[in-house]
């Protein structure tokens, strides 16, 4: 019989710092500028990546101080990630939180990092940065949000 990997294993909050960090798939959607309507709350996500997303790679040019240069930037940790309903469903974090399995193409299952580019779940070659996309209004999309299975 095969050993279980350690997301099926290890609560979120007991994972270590390695563990909890190639959790990440890399998709960087949740680096997509979101507008909250002010009457209804309601969330839309658009297509405007944060200026420190690399549109390439999808993942922060920053990470180790994206804190400082971008103050918005949600830290994750176990506690808050039930409550971050802008999280995509595709998120690992998310998906772990709901005790739903990671899909075929999460990194950790494939074994390859391009997977998630590959089956269409990453922003790569959809997203513009904030650097020069203009009024947010223009940008609203719904893919960010597809369930990606
Ligand atoms: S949405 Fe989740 S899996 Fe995708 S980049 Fe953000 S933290 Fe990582
Ligand atoms: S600072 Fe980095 S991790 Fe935070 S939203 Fe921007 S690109 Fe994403």
């Amino acid at each position: 019989m095969s050993e279980k990997p350690f997301w099926e294993t290890i609560a979120l909050e007991d994972m270590t710092a390695e563990q909890w960090e190639s959790l990440c798939d890399g998709c960087g959607k949740c680096c997509l500028l979101k507008l909250e309507d002010a009457d209804t709350l309601e969330l839309s996500y658009t297509d405007v990546a944060c200026r420190l997303l690399d549109l390439g790679s999808c993942r922060c040019a920053q990470y180790s101080d994206r804190s400082r240069l971008v103050p918005d930037c949600v830290t994750l940790t176990p506690e808050i990630i039930p409550n971050l309903r802008w999280m995509p469903k595709t998120c690992a974090y998310r998906l772990i939180s709901e005790n739903k399995p990671l899909p075929w193409w999460h990194p950790l299952v494939s074994n390859d990092p391009e997977t998630v580019h590959q089956a269409g779940v990453s922003v790569r070659g959809r997203a513009i940065s904030e650097r020069r996309a203009g009024d947010l209004e223009d940008h609203i999309v719904d893919w960010p949000d597809e369930d990606v299975g």
